[in-house]
This record gives C-alpha cells, structure tokens and sequence, in this order.
C-alpha cells in the first residue's frame, strides 16, 4: 500500500472505520416538554427537523447516529410522542417501554426546574425493572444558579443527576462523557453469534399490509388478538417460529399482536415500534398490500431498515385479490418506488390463503447469504482492477481519478474501503456498486462503500 500513496496506519485506520459492527443504541426517555429532542439535536450535533415538528405532526424518523469522543452510537428520540387518550402516564410508559427495550444504555431527562413528578417515578420504576444503565440528565439547569434544583434530584435513586442545558449546550459534554462509560461497546443482542442460535427476525409494515394475519398463518395457529391498552400488558416480545425446519425468532411480535387503539401519536408510535423491532433484528421482512398503491410510509419502513443496515426482503401480500391490470400497474410501481431495493429478494404472498409461505424462508436465507457475504482481498483487487482499466472514473479537470486498490472491512452488511487517486463522483460510486452486486451477489443486502481519497 506504501507505494501507492497511503501509510499503512491511514489503511489500516480507514478500514476499522469502515468495518464498525452493529452500533450500541443510545434512548433518550422523559416526559414531554422536559427537552429530549433538544437534547437529541445537542448530541447529534445538527438541528435536523426534530424539534420545528408541529404537535401531532407524524414523525418518522426516530433513530439517529451520533459520535462522540470519537465512539459512535445509535440515538433513539422518543421526543415526538404526543399525549394521547390513554393519558400522559401510561403514554410515556408505553413509549419509554419500548425505548428502553431497544435500548443498550438510557438518558433520562428530568426537568430540574419542574423538579421529579409522579410520571418521572414512574418511569424510575421502569428503568429499574429493565436494568440497563442509566444516565441521569437533570435538564434545563441554564446557568449555575440551577445546579441546587439538579441536585434535588438524587432523590430520584438513580445516582448522580448531571446538570444540563439541552438549549445552551452547558454540561451535556460532560454528560456524554458518563453515557461512554456505560454504554456498552456493542450492542447486547449481538448478531447471531449465538453458534446455531435462532436467527432474527422483524416482521414490519405500515397497519393493515397484514403482519398479524401472516404471523398466525406461518405460526401454524390461529391465535386471539388481544385488545389491550399499549403498556398494559407485558407479552413475551420475541416469539420462535418453526419454519423451514428451523426455528427463527420475530422480534417483537407483541406489538403486531396488540391491538393498540391510539388517537394522536399512534402512527409515531408505530415508527418508534418498527425502529425497535429492526434494532433487534438481523434481517427484515417488509410486508406491502399488494392491492394498494405503494405510499410513502412503505418507502419510510423499507429505508429504515436499510438504513440500519439489515439484511431485507419484500413481501407483497394480499396477493388473492389482485387483477390482471393491479398486476401490471403493481410491476410499475415497483420499479419506481422501490427500484432503490432492487436487489432485495421478494415474494407474493397471500396470508389469507397461504399463498406462497413456503417461498419465505428461502428468501430470508438469500438475503441474509448476501448480508454475510466477504469477498477475499485478492479477487476484489483482481476485479476492480478489471473494471477500472475497462471503465476509468471520467477525466476531471485535466485529471483521472483512479481506483487504485480495496477492501471489504466488514459484513452484515458488507461495508467496503476503496482508495482512490482523487475524487470519486457518486455516479461512478453507484457504477461500482452495481458491478460488485453482478459479480458477487448480494442479494438481499444494503452494501456500503466508502472511499479513501491519498492527501
Ligand atoms: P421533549 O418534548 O422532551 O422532546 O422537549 P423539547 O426538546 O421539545 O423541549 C420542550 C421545550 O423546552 C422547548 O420549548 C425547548 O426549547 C425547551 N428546552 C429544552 N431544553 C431546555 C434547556 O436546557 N433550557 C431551557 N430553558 N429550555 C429548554
Ligand atoms: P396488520 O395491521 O399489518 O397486522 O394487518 P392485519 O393482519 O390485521 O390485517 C389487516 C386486514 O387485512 C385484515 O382484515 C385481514 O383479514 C386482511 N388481510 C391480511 N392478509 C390478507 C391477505 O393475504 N388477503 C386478504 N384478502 N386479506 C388479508
């Protein structure tokens, strides 16, 4: 590598970056208004739309990637939620439930003016039945005259409460500097290490595609469909299934099986559900109605679990009620709306009928083949080789950036470390993609590629 421009530290320090695993995940948990989404924008460092969102305005988006101190982390914003009609305790309850279930470590925002409430002990209460380490933020101590309310809070028995301004930024440096200490390395669910233990995985989709139907029908059982109040039952969240000869986990299938009745925030809910279940999951399955349009919100679900990085299969179910003309206008929508994913491995599906269940499982091993695949050091090299004298990166102002060696860093998802001459324009990064998915597969998983530019 020396000669080509790169110390072997620079090489060797790209390629552990690149091949990071899994992430820890970080939740933030309070009640409304004591300022976790400030404290959100705070950690990640940018003011993306998180707090300008209007009240009742559905939020997406709930799981952030943020560094600090040179350690990166997985942050979930539990700060969209908005009180709804099961009033505020059991609300916050439900959606700190969920959080801290995702979660490796918690930041629990109290706010120190307002001081501890009945619903911040209760929370207390949760965080304790979970036992995962905690991190207490006593919020909106803007200047040293607030540091006496902060302390009130160690009546909270959760140990030092640690001042803050989520607003000014004072104190949350060394705030995160206490969440290092107690954040784990690696998240706790460690992906499949477990030698033959049961893969996992998340079984999502906007309400109504069917996710409930299909995980009775391949469960084998017709099974009653509690109608319970979120946050007051305690199902078990994963439930193993025999399928294929194998045995799999769904993660957390409790939330497909609960008929959870929310007015406002139950579609932020529901996000903050499917963030949770992909968190924990190895490889997801998206379920789509087939005999609808494809929305948005089905675009938003398939990204996040591309985004997590996780291996992906699409299932398009309700196939027993489509056309011929659905058919056809259903090919289409397919390639524009999801022509992003058009390597992620489908099948059409009927759980009303049973339509086609046999053809999931080998679909969920493809994809999770594509999500372990490494390909060695030498056939990589003998390939870009290949490809960059067949197709060179265009000529940029008098000069030809040029490929000039790789590396695959890491796998679930395979994540590669090219180094190159000069900058790589995205559109022959995306050329390189589609060559590596022809000539190695990848089916069914997200790849990422960066690109180490020599100084
Ligand atoms: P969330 O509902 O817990 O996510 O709370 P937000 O982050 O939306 O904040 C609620 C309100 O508290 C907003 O008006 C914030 O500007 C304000 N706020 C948040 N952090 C601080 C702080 O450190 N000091 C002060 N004075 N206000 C804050
Ligand atoms: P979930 O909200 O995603 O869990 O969706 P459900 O499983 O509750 O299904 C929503 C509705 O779609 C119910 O009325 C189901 O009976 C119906 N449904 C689910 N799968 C199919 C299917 O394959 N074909 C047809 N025709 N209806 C289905």
């Amino acid at each position: 590598a020396a000669e080509e421009g790169f110390d072997l530290e620079d090489v060797e320090g790209a390629i552990e970056a690149a091949g990071h695993g899994p992430l820890p995940v970080l939740a933030v948990v309070g009640r409304p208004n004591v300022g976790k989404s400030t404290l959100v924008n705070r950690i990640i460092g940018r003011r993306e739309a998180v707090v300008e969102d209007k009240p009742g305005v559905t939020r997406d988006r709930v799981t952030y990637e943020a560094e600090w101190a040179g350690r990166r982390f997985k942050v979930v914003d539990t700060g969209g939620w908005e009180q709804d009609v099961l009033g505020i305790d059991a609300s916050v309850a439900a959606q700190a439930e969920y959080a801290i279930d995702a979660a490796d470590a918690v930041v629990f925002v109290v706010d120190a003016k307002v001081g501890a409430t009945d619903t911040d002990e209760a929370v207390v209460r949760l965080l304790r039945k979970a036992g995962k380490p905690v991190v207490l933020c006593a919020n909106k101590v803007d200047g040293p005259s607030g540091e006496a309310d902060a302390a009130y809070l160690w009546s909270l028995g959760l140990g030092e409460p640690h001042p803050v301004s989520a607003l000014h930024g004072r104190g949350t440096g060394d705030m995160l500097d206490q969440v290092l200490e107690v954040l784990p390395e690696a998240p706790a669910q460690t992906f499949g290490t477990a030698v033959g233990g049961p893969r996992r995985v998340a079984l999502i989709g906007r309400p109504n595609v069917g996710k409930s139907s299909l995980l009775n029908k391949v469960a084998g059982e017709e099974r009653v469909v509690v109608n319970e109040l979120a946050g007051t039952t305690r199902d078990p969240v994963d439930e193993m299934i025999e399928l294929g000869g194998k045995t799999w986990k769904f993660v957390d299938t409790a939330g497909i099986r609960k008929r959870v009745h929310l007015q406002q925030g139950a579609d932020y809910y529901a996000s903050l559900r499917t963030a949770a279940a992909v968190e924990k999951a190895e490889v997801a399955v998206v379920l789509i109605d087939a005999a609808e349009s494809i929305s948005v919100q089905d675009q938003r679900i398939v990204t996040m679990a591309v985004e997590a990085g996780r291996a992906l299969v699409l299932a398009f179910n309700k196939w027993d009620t489509l056309d011929e003309e659905r058919r056809y206008y259903l090919e289409r929508e397919i390639e524009t709306e999801l022509g992003q994913v058009a390597w992620a491995p489908r099948v059409n599906v009927s759980a009303r009928t049973g339509r086609h269940m046999e053809k999931l499982v080998p679909a969920i091993e493809t994809a999770l083949e594509g999500w372990e695949t490494r390909v060695p050091t030498g056939r990589l090299n003998a390939f870009l080789g290949e490809l960059v004298a067949a197709h060179p990166h265009p000529v940029r102002g008098g000069k030809q950036p040029r490929i000039l060696f790789g590396t695959q860093a890491g796998t679930r998802p395979p994540r590669f470390v090219l180094f190159a001459s000069g900058f790589i324009e995205a559109g022959y990064r995306r050329f390189i993609e589609r060559r590596l998915r022809e000539e190695f597969g990848f089916e069914g998983t997200p790849i990422h590629i960066s690109v180490r530019v020599r100084e």
